[in-house]
């Protein structure tokens, strides 16, 4: 019998997915992934689902695009509600995404809206319980990243705006969602490698990293008194619109993973197997733990 290859076929992972160079195509924040080429994969061909998270209901935050949208597409295929914050802007690529949640029968809801504001994460969450009937999984996975390539060049704004994005909302999201969560659920904040081994030209995001971090550990210790589980995600170089909208500057775009074990960078896709299943009852024993996803330069 002949077997199509897909995901789950033994292969060589370093010629699994697109290498550098990649073409030059910078684009304006936050970034749209149809703008992107090669375009990234977030399993909406290949992830299969295997009901680990039937009935569950997901808020994920960036769930629009990148590793958000890779986490929403897995969630839904295995059996969860999904609602998805995200910028305004970004409409176009939070379509394509609620199609692919309702194409699996289940439960799509859209949140736009800046979460660098307090109200509006109070907000999205409640909304997201309402919609879904609940909430049992959150995923605080939205971020902000523009390079800088000096101290000088970092304005109090751009600290600001990191910040805010990053380490703020991941507080007011908590916050907001604690009397949503019952025992069982599961929160998973999205850190980076930067936390670990920061590049000059992140100062503002690699300690939002570093933040978010330390963040949850604590977190962790606070929530399994109520039975809820909340570990850390650390991805190193991943092909989502992050990047070529001011991410990075444009020659390392072009050489996008280059320098990890496997010579190019991770698709999103590549991330989905260690949100669903920090997300689901199979990790009942992991709490404020950090997965690393970083393609070799590790976590330590
Ligand atoms: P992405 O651009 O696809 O996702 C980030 C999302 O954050 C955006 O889609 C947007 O919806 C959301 N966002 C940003 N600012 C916002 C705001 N003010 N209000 C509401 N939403 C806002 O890129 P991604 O790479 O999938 O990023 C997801 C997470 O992964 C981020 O936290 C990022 O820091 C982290 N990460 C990415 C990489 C990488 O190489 N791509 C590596 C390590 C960590
Ligand atoms: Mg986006």
């Amino acid at each position: 019998m002949h077997v199509m290859a897909d995901r789950l076929t033994m292969q060589d992972p370093r010629a699994q997915y697109p290498s550098p160079p990649f073409p030059r195509q910078p684009q304006p924040r936050p970034g749209l992934t149809g703008k992107m080429d090669p375009i990234p994969d977030h399993g909406e061909q290949s992830y299969r689902g295997t009901g680990r998270l039937l009935g569950r209901k997901a808020l994920i935050t960036g769930g629009d695009s990148g590793i958000g949208r890779a986490a929403a597409i897995a969630y839904a295929r295995e059996g969860a509600d999904v609602a998805i914050a995200y910028l305004p802007e970004e409409d176009a690529d939070a379509k394509e995404v609620m199609a692919l949640i309702q194409a699996e029968g289940r439960r799509a809801v859209a949140l736009s809206g800046d979460i660098q504001h307090e109200a509006w994460c109070q907000e999205l969450v409640d909304r997201a319980a309402a919609g879904l009937g609940g909430l049992d999984i959150l995923v605080v996975n939205a971020g902000r990243q523009q390079f800088r390539e000096t101290l000088e060049a970092l304005s109090s704004e751009d600290f600001d705006r990191t910040m805010k994005t990053n380490l703020y909302a991941l507080y007011w999201i908590t916050q907001a969602a604690m009397p949503h969560l019952p025992p069982g659920a599961s929160v998973i904040a999205t850190a980076s490698v930067q936390a670990y081994h920061p590049s000059e030209n992140l100062l503002d995001y690699a300690t939002t990293k570093a933040g978010i971090v330390a963040y949850t550990k604590a977190l962790a210790g606070q929530l399994i008194e109520k039975g809820i589980r909340a570990n850390v995600v650390a991805p190193g170089p991943v092909w989502t619109a992050l990047q070529p909208s001011g991410g990075q500057p444009e020659d390392k775009v072009e050489n996008f993973g280059k320098n990890s074990d496997f010579g190019r960078p991770a698709q999103p896709v590549e991330l989905a197997p260690v949100y669903v299943l920090l997300a689901s009852q199979e990790a009942s024993f992991i709490n404020g733990e950090v997965y690393g996803v970083t393609g070799g330069k590790g976590i330590a």
